[in-house]
């Protein structure tokens, strides 16, 4: 008999996934509010790099206790220098999952690629330009104004729903602010796990849980979403091929990073466009390049 594709196991309703990548970013975290704690060698970085092992190790405590040993972690968050990609307290993770340090955002994808696995985002953020977005953007404050997707607005939450569905996985959680859980629910769905561990005020104000209730709402959250059958958990999200990613950049020097580049079209003095069958083609182009 011919074995199983991945994809045809995946597809079995009451089968769960072996397999859970945790990608996680820094704006979404428990008591985080201000850029200063999200970069590296700003003098709070040490305390918002506490906050963000204490909340990603507390999302792989709740995957353990759903009964899962393939845990990746992926340290998502470009904190500057040495330090992007690599903001986690060393000594203070959490036994029993693999950490991946130095990858660019969104871009570690092999357990995705083997197959039965799920996606859980730790940290998350909403898109750039949402009023009670704490810390909001997407993909670079500095260059990136707004991004639609099939002409409608998306964000990281969406990127990464997008590039997991390439793979025909799943994100399952999503933590982050309200605007973020928000966000992702919209798109998601409501089968989707949210753990809401503030309400943003400001984009650089929040009314905060304290960390010894997001921490448990984080664990309990992924716990939950592990734990159900895949036709309990969110279905894939696979945008309408052929799709277009669009840019709009905030000024138009920005656009010389995207001159030459094979795959993306400049159609406006500050607006870049990439099409594809699948968003992880997409994304390679625009992003992983
Ligand atoms: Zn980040």
């Amino acid at each position: 008999m011919a074995a199983m594709t991945s994809k045809s196991k995946r597809r079995s309703a009451t089968a769960r996934p072996s397999c859970v990548l945790i990608w996680t970013d820094m704006e979404g975290i428990s008591c985080i509010t201000r850029w200063e704690q999200v970069s590296a060698n700003a003098p709070a970085y040490a305390e918002g790099r506490a906050l963000y092992t204490e909340d990603v190790n507390a999302a792989v405590r709740g995957a353990k206790k759903a009964g899962f040993e393939e845990i990746y972690v992926v340290d998502g968050h470009g904190a500057g220098g040495a330090y992007s990609f690599n903001s986690f307290l060393k000594d203070k993770l959490e036994p029993g999952a693999t950490y991946v340090f130095g990858h660019r955002w969104g871009c570690f994808v092999e357990p995705l690629r083997a197959g039965e696995c799920v996606v859980v985002l730790v940290g998350a953020h909403a898109r750039a330009g949402v009023a009670d977005g704490v810390l909001c953007h997407t993909m670079s404050s500095e260059a990136w104004y707004h991004a639609t997707l099939n002409g409608a607005p998306i964000g990281e939450v969406g990127f990464a729903a997008a590039i997991a569905g390439s793979f025909g996985a799943p994100v399952v959680f999503v933590s982050g602010d309200a605007a973020t859980c928000r966000e992702a629910r919209e798109l998601i769905g409501k089968q989707l796990v949210c753990a809401e561990v503030k309400r943003g005020i400001t984009r650089y104000s929040a009314a905060c849980l304290p960390p010894a209730q997001s921490l448990r709402l984080i664990e309990d959250g992924v716990c939950e979403a592990l734990s159900r059958s895949m036709s309990e958990m969110p279905k894939p999200f696979v945008p309408r091929a052929p799709m277009t990613l669009r840019v709009e950049l905030t000024s138009p020097d920005k656009v010389k990073d995207y001159i030459g580049r094979a795959g993306i079209e400049i159609v406006g003095p500050r607006e870049v466009e990439a099409r594809g069958r699948s968003f992880w083609d997409l994304w390679n182009r625009f992003w992983h390049h």
